[in-house]
């Protein structure tokens, strides 16, 4: 079983049915003994199967029974310490959002934690965010800085009561306390300071607000100025803010709620949902440019439904950081870094110890899909098969980092950490590694990375002393994900669409067909290739994949002169035009790819939708965003295969077509919607043709292309009606956020066969 509160929970079922005996913890779960009357025992099983007696926070993920001899009358059930063996992987658990016995509490003036924004028991409250070393006990905490009170102790000690063992309870009388203050921090407000809050914000200020994880800035969503002096003062032109509410009524008055996506909003992890905006609602359009969908959470911590309970419709709450350095947790640090974008801190004085974002889930296929792991999520693990003899550290990719840790049958993945070429990201990532290798008691002895040379983290591996490095291809990484989300070890026939990972033969791979299993992989098939001149600047700036695809289809006929028409709007630069489409020609400066990112970037920019990635996938997320819907058909594409070569996908019938369209003043949505569907259509081909090779009917999908919605429901579509079974990540997101758990179960697997 996973989740918290699971003991306490056990040993109330057990005192009710007055069986005796005892639980304990061990690596994998709980080992619960009992002795009582045989029908006592089936109803006590029943209960914990059903869920009637399982805190909501628990899983089971399985139970297995077994009759013991009676050696020793027991006379009382207890729960016993756990032992010390691998405690720490179960200790440790996710932070969860404040649960409805203590929403109650807090709104009851007759109850002695009335209104107290750090209420919590056993099934909610902090828990990641706080804990700095184990065993986890109070004093390893940052709630160790508060003494409880004797109501507090009183209930903690208490094994009938919600807050038994419940490390961070506190009260007013006794525990952290909130204030609001500006940027000299010269005086403290400390009364009324909830009302005050909310008065500044419904006048357009910004706040910065402490909550679980780190600090978000809120202003009001339907502000529009104050949204707009939001993204000028944090230097965030264009990402889109997620939003807060305190209902799921208010949040459907903004954006579409289905019945899956309202059930993960109710989620006790609480992670910002994508969902469908609503044509024309009040919402400041400032708030998502350029997307279709508003990202919505509902409020997690007291503090958040203390605000909104003071009349609050609903906040734009970003995370406290500027442009893309790490989220800001430390009260100082706010005030130094932020300073300049809030007009006031809504601090407290319970220390966040590790820095955690807000989740993101978007719907895929009517199924949660974790787009950003973070907060509600780690640190739980994946279980593999068989106990790994050897602890694991796998350092992930450079962009949207995560790393994940192996130690006997779990891999661990970290949180969202960012992007590694912010110096600041980078500095965060090897505190983190230091952080969760000894809080996890980690002690690598292999190092799983990826093969990109260039990358910080692969250099980060190799410079760890006395450990055996494994380097494995990005894209494998990314399927291999998926094997570990669904505890496979494969062959699969694995479709990877992304932007950009080191090949093994030098080139920048990012549409490929392997047949991976957790052992290797072979490279069945792929994207022609095409040049891509600009290294760095080749995933930002469209007109240089847009020459070098023009390049590949029209060959020599192509004149930069003849393309004006198109190519002026891309980039109005001649002279920049020029020096790309020598080194396209020339092949200096330019490398080959089969990326599937850039051919998207291309297609949106001769759209018109714009000429600059300014984040990752901006220009591919604006080109889903205008697809007109009910268009079924698609451009051409060819298969082309040479012995003993991979299988090539070609794609320049479409691009002479697409130009065409675009030539002839075809609406925007109808073209992207063919070109969507000729993607889907194609690798549909592939995956048929992989399956005629190999008999294999297993098809898992990876890569950040397939956080495209549009493509990835179309796709799995197609594939079941082709009687496919189809695999996709649910658990880690499928862009470089999931990496690092498919390169665990590599080392993992490699660990078991090897060493
Ligand atoms: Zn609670
Ligand atoms: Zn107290
Ligand atoms: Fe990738």
């Amino acid at each position: 079983m996973q989740g918290v509160g699971f003991r306490p929970a056990v040993y109330q079922t057990a005192r009710r049915l007055g069986l005796v005996g005892f639980i304990c913890n061990n690596t994998r779960g709980v080992i619960i003994e009992l002795q009582g009357e045989e029908e006592k025992i089936a109803e006590f099983l029943a209960r914990l199967k059903s869920g009637t007696d399982k805190p909501p926070l628990a899983e089971i993920k399985s139970c297995r029974t077994s009759d013991i001899a009676v050696i020793e009358a027991e006379d009382t059930f207890t729960i016993r310490s756990s032992d010390s063996q691998g405690t720490a992987l179960s200790q440790v658990t996710a932070d969860i959002a404040t649960c409805p016995d203590c929403l109650a509490e807090m709104r009851d003036k007759k109850d002695f934690r009335y209104g107290y924004p750090f209420i919590n028991c056993t099934n909610c409250g902090p828990r990641y965010s706080i804990i700095r070393s184990i065993p986890y006990d109070r004093p390893n905490t940052t709630m160790s800085a508060f003494k409880m009170c004797d109501k507090c102790a009183a209930q903690y000690a208490d094994t009938a009561d919600r807050r038994f063992h419940a490390q961070p309870i506190a009260c007013g009388e006794c525990g952290p306390k909130i204030w609001l203050t500006d940027n000299k921090v010269a005086k403290a407000q400390r009364d009324g300071v909830i009302a005050e809050t909310v008065r500044l914000l419904l006048d357009g200020k910004i706040v910065a607000i402490k909550g679980i994880g780190g600090f978000h800035l809120a202003v009001d969503a339907l502000n529009d100025k104050a949204v707009k002096r939001l993204r000028k003062r944090k230097k965030r032109d264009h990402k889109p803010f997620a939003m807060m509410a305190d209902s799921i009524e208010s949040i459907k008055k903004y954006a579409v709620v289905s019945e899956s996506a309202e059930q993960i909003l109710k989620n006790p992890q609480s992670p910002i949902v994508l969902l469908p905006k609503r044509e024309n609602c009040s919402i400041s359009p400032a708030v998502a440019e350029g997307v279709d969908t508003f990202g919505f959470m509902l409020c997690y911590a007291p503090l958040h439904h203390l605000l909104f309970r003071e009349g609050l419709e609903v906040l734009v709450m970003t995370s406290g950081n500027i442009s893309d350095e790490p989220l800001i947790c430390k009260n100082e640090k706010a005030i130094e870094k932020l300073g300049c974008i809030a007009d006031k801190f809504l601090m407290h004085d319970r220390e966040i110890h590790r820095q955690v974002d807000d989740s993101v889930v978007h719907i895929i296929d009517d199924e949660p899909v974790l787009l950003r792991r973070a907060r509600g999520y780690v640190p739980t693990p994946f279980l593999i098969e068989e106990k790994s003899r050897r602890d694991i550290f796998a350092a992930g990719g450079d962009l949207k980092n995560t790393f994940c840790l192996g130690k006997q049958e779990q891999l661990i993945p970290s949180e969202h950490i960012g992007d590694l070429e912010d110096a600041d990201v980078y500095h965060h990532y090897i505190n983190s590694v230091e952080h969760l290798r000894k809080l996890f008691e980690v002690e690598p002895a292999v190092a799983a990375c990826d093969l990109h040379p260039g990358y910080l983290s692969t250099q980060y591996a190799l410079s760890i002393p006395d450990v055996k490095v494994i380097k494995v291809q990005h894209h494998w990484a990314h399927i291999a994900s998926v094997l570990a989300e669904h505890n496979l070890a494969g062959p699969v026939i694995g479709l990877a669409a992304d932007g950009t990972g080191y090949g093994t033969d030098g080139a920048i791979w990012g549409c490929e067909c392997l047949i991976a299993s957790l052992v290797d992989f072979e490279r069945f098939g792929h994207l022609a290739y095409y040049p891509l001149a600009g290294a760095d600047k080749a995933s930002k700036e469209p007109i240089r994949p847009l020459l070098g695809l023009l390049k590949k289809t029209y060959g020599d006929d192509f004149k930069l002169g003849e393309f004006q028409w198109l190519l002026e709007k891309v980039e109005p630069n001649r002279n920049k035009q020029q020096i790309i489409s020598e080194q396209v020609n020339k092949k200096v400066n330019a490398v080959e790819t089969s990326s599937l990112g850039r051919v998207f970037d291309a297609v949106a920019a001769m759209l018109g939708l714009g000429t600059y990635n300014h984040f990752e996938a901006q220009l591919p997320m604006a080109l889903e965003s205008v697809i007109e819907t009910g268009v079924e058909n698609h451009y051409g594409f060819e298969l082309t295969g040479t012995a003993g070569q991979p299988l090539q996908l070609d794609l320049c019938r479409m691009i002479k077509q697409l130009v065409c369209d675009v030539k002839d003043k075809v609406g925007s949505g109808i073209i992207s919607a063919k070109f969507h569907n000729t993607v889907a259509e194609a690798l549909l081909e592939m995956a048929i043709r992989a399956r005629e090779k190999t008999e294999l009917n297993t098809v898992a999908l990876s890569g950040g292309v397939f956080c495209n919605r549009y493509l990835i429901n179309r796709l799995i579509k197609l594939l079941k009606k082709s009687d496919f079974s189809v695999l996709f990540n649910r658990q880690v997101p499928s862009n470089d956020g999931g990496i690092s758990l498919g390169q665990a179960a590599i080392a993992a697997n490699i660990v078991k066969r090897i060493l």
